[in-house]
């Protein structure tokens, strides 16, 4: 059981954060890795290969960003969630391609974390085709073996009829779909139901994946059409 427990690194100089971590992962199923310096982390790297790496910005010497720029040119594939004190820093982090793949705000809930190393993880063994059965468009992720929906790596719950709509939306991204398609291809040609039927699943879908379900982002209503996925921003 031991050897195939995913390796991570945590690296943050304030010990309360690193430990509360740690625990966490740990308690995760995965195997932890501290490091309170970024030479401390470098030198981890050189030594074992962590598959993820979780990363405090604000460190001494060296600093975050710094490690993170050489953990990714030694580890191509390696997983990097970068943790930041200010939510202005996400722009820095995401955008000056130091190939971070997430961060976090702090104060953070470490199962969210958790949640992200998850989700990158499956993200690198879907490029890897290991898991093609995996349908993946921005935030969302449908598993189609295990029939589960998942949004920012959290499972969100979906009946069956839920699952498909989705999967038609995700098969199809940014395709607006009117009501009357989506009957036939969800609960196919022979159903002679209302077309009120797909708006009470859309609202359900909405109320369980977007933010907002009053405002929503994902499915779009398409006026005089009917809904479309907008997956990715
Ligand atoms: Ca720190």
């Amino acid at each position: 059981m031991g050897e195939d427990r995913v390796k991570v690194l945590v690296v943050e100089d304030e010990s309360s954060i690193r430990k509360f971590l740690s625990i966490n992962l740990n308690r995760e199923g995965f195997e932890v890795l501290e490091a309170s310096s970024g030479e401390e982390a470098l030198d981890i790297i050189k030594r074992v290969e962590p598959r993820v790496v979780v990363l405090d910005v604000m460190l001494p010497g060296i600093d975050g960003l710094e490690v993170c720029q050489s953990i990714r040119k030694a580890i191509p594939n390696i997983v990097i969630i970068m943790l930041t004190a200010k939510s202005q820093d996400m722009d820095k982090i995401m955008g000056l391609e130091l190939g971070a793949d997430d961060y976090m705000v702090k104060p953070f809930n470490p199962l969210e974390v958790i949640a992200r190393i998850r989700a990158n993880l499956r993200k690198i063994d879907n490029a890897k085709g290991q898991l093609s059965k995996t349908l993946v468009i921005g935030e969302l992720e449908l598993d189609l073996e295990a029939q589960k929906f998942y949004k920012r790596g959290l499972e969100i719950e979906l009946t069956p009829i839920e699952f498909s709509l989705m999967r038609m939306f995700i098969e199809n991204n940014n395709k607006a779909f009117s009501r009357d398609e989506i009957l036939n291809i969800v609960w196919g040609k022979s159903y002679f139901g209302d077309m009120k039927t797909v708006d009470v699943h859309v609202r359900r879908i909405r109320g369980k994946i977007e933010d907002d379900p009053s405002n929503p982002h994902l499915i779009e209503t398409v006026w005089g059409v009917g809904y479309r996925l907008r997956g990715e921003k």
